[in-house]
This record gives C-alpha cells, sequence and structure tokens, in this order.
C-alpha cells in the first residue's frame, strides 16, 4: 500500500509539469454587434480593470479516489468538471473529487469574460485488494422486516449528508483523526465465485474501546444519532462544506451534537464496536456529492 501511495503523490506532484495538462486557452469568438434588439435578461458583466490575466491552478490527488484541489483568478464566470458545475469559493477556490469506479479521464473548464481555459485532467487506476474466494455469496438482498427499520436510518443519513452548511473544512489539508493499525482499506473487495460483494467504503483504525478520536477538518455535525443504528451504530456525520463530508461509524460515544461547529483537532467521539463490527475500530469515509473517496490521499501516511 505504500508504493501505491506513493504513486499517487507523485501524479499529484507531477500535475504542474504533465503535458497533458497544458491549458488551452481558446478567445471568445467576436460576437456580432447588435444595436437594435432590445436588452433582455442581464448584461453580461465587463471584466474589471483590474481582473489579472485568466488563470487556472490545480492540485490533489490524481487517482480513483482521489480529489482536486484549485483556484481560478478573479474574474471567473464558472468551472466544470466534465460539464458539472463545481462550486467557486470567493477566493476563487473549488473542490473536486473522484469516485472509487471514476473514469481516468476528465475535464477541467473555467469560463472568464473573454477567455476559457479547458484542461484535461487524467487519473491514475487504483490497484485495489481484490480476493477471490470460493464460496457463494451469502444470500444478499434485504428482509421487508429489516428493511422496515433501515430504511428510515438510511433516510436520515442521506438526508444528513445532503445537507448544506457553509462549512470550510474541504479547503484544509486533513488530519488523521485515530492513530492505530489500519485493519481494513477503502476499496478492498471480495468477489465470490465471480459475483463481487460491495466494497469497503472507508478505512478502519483499530482502536481501544473509547479511545477519543478528533475532527480531522473543521465542519459541522449534521448527524449524531441518540441511539444506534442497525449498520453503522452510533453514527456520526460531519458536512466540511462544498459537498464534502466524513462519517465515523461503531462510536461507544458521540461528544458533539447535531448542528455544532467543530474545529479540525477537536475531539468528537470515541472508538467503540456498535452496530455490525467484530471488534473496536472506527470506520472513517469521506464522500464528496456522490463520490465515495479514499480517506487515506487526504491525511498522506499515519
Ligand atoms: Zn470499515
Amino acid at each position: 500500500m505504500i508504493g501505491k501511495f506513493a504513486t499517487a503523490i507523485v501524479g499529484a506532484a507531477l500535475l504542474a509539469g504533465c503535458a497533458a495538462d497544458r491549458d488551452v486557452v481558446t478567445e471568445a469568438p467576436p460576437q456580432p454587434t447588435v444595436t437594435s434588439a432590445p436588452v433582455v435578461g442581464k448584461p453580461a458583466p465587463t471584466p474589471a480593470a483590474t481582473d489579472p490575466a485568466p488563470s487556472l491552478r490545480v492540485t490533489g490527488q490524481l487517482t480513483q479516489g482521489g480529489f482536486i484541489r484549485g483556484t481560478a483568478s478573479r474574474g471567473v464566470r464558472s468551472v466544470t468538471l466534465d460539464g458539472e458545475p463545481l462550486r467557486v469559493a470567493d477566493d476563487g477556490s473549488f473542490f473536486a473529487a473522484f469516485d472509487r469506479d471514476a473514469d481516468l479521464d476528465h475535464t477541467l473548464v473555467a469560463i472568464f469574460a473573454n477567455k476559457r481555459i479547458e484542461r484535461r485532467i487524467a487519473i491514475t487506476a487504483r490497484d485495489w485488494d481484490i480476493e477471490r474466494v470460493n464460496v457463494a455469496r451469502r444470500p444478499g438482498g434485504m428482509t421487508d422486516a429489516f428493511w422496515r427499520i433501515r430504511e428510515p436510518e438510511w433516510k436520515r443519513i442521506v438526508a444528513a449528508r445532503a445537507e448544506d452548511t457553509g462549512a470550510t473544512g474541504w479547503k484544509q489539508e486533513f488530519l488523521w483523526p485515530a492513530t492505530g493499525r489500519i485493519s481494513g482499506m477503502f476499496g478492498s473487495q471480495r468477489i465470490y465465485q465471480g459475483e463481487p460483494g460491495s466494497y469497503h467504503s472507508g478505512i478502519d483504525i483499530a482502536g481501544g474501546e473509547g479511545t477519543t478520536y478528533v475532527a480531522p477538518a473543521d465542519g459541522v455535525v449534521v448527524l449524531a444519532t441518540p441511539e444506534p443504528f442497525s449498520l453503522e451504530g452510533y453514527l456520526l456525520i460531519i458536512d466540511h462544506g462544498n459537498g464534502l463530508n466524513s462519517a465515523f461509524l461503531h462510536n461507544s460515544a458521540i461528544l458533539v451534537r447535531e448542528g455544532e461547529t467543530v474545529k479540525r483537532g477537536q475531539p468528537i467521539g470515541r472508538i467503540g464496536a456498535s452496530g455490525r463490527a467484530t471488534g473496536p475500530h472506527l470506520h472513517w469515509s469521506i464522500k464528496w456529492r456522490d463520490a465515495r473517496l479514499d480517506p487515506i490521499l487526504f491525511t498522506g501516511p499515519m
């Protein structure tokens, strides 16, 4: 795993000098001058005299489960990744991420008043830990009885992850919430006689029951379950803003309340084995919009 991680870091470091990443800058075509048509809608803003030359800077972890952080110069009108609009903060910074199973070729486009900067973002494929086992997958599917319990839990998770709190932790370097042996890697998967099981959606950090862990980045608590959920146990979800959030599963105790603002490094919960867990550990997962991400790419090596 160390090798894989190093590759990802190198990939990111090379971004600035990658030939495939050269800006493709095209001037907007000249617009015909129309003097008699009525003015409809808002007039297009003209670039302020003080706006710098349009530019786009991007760094990140250019691999599946990774992310980009970028900054567009002042005067940017929009930034899209593969046609999907990204949220651009007042200082021009933005964030986007790549699902575990994301395609490898992406296109980032920034539109300015009279320039369009297009950049190809190539990410690397990961070599996931896939274990093929010669046993049948357990009869899948949820029973009606289980779904009656599960559906309201699932709806609360979906609603919490959709909350938009305006937190700005997405701009920060992330801390490890706890240190300890990593007992489960993000993305690992079992294949049962050719039939894939669901992959591991987070990273597991083994730790003693009751060990305190901290917020990896600033955020707002969007879910802190007062009673254990059937799978996640006591579940804590922190919104880091801009569509990025962290979930912490199997807590023995949650130390913060819904709506509370937390700071990077602040104690937020205690490790446990509540819900479906074989022993005390912290399962930490990160999502951006619908993409599942690898926490180790946010923190660097422990
Ligand atoms: Zn886990």
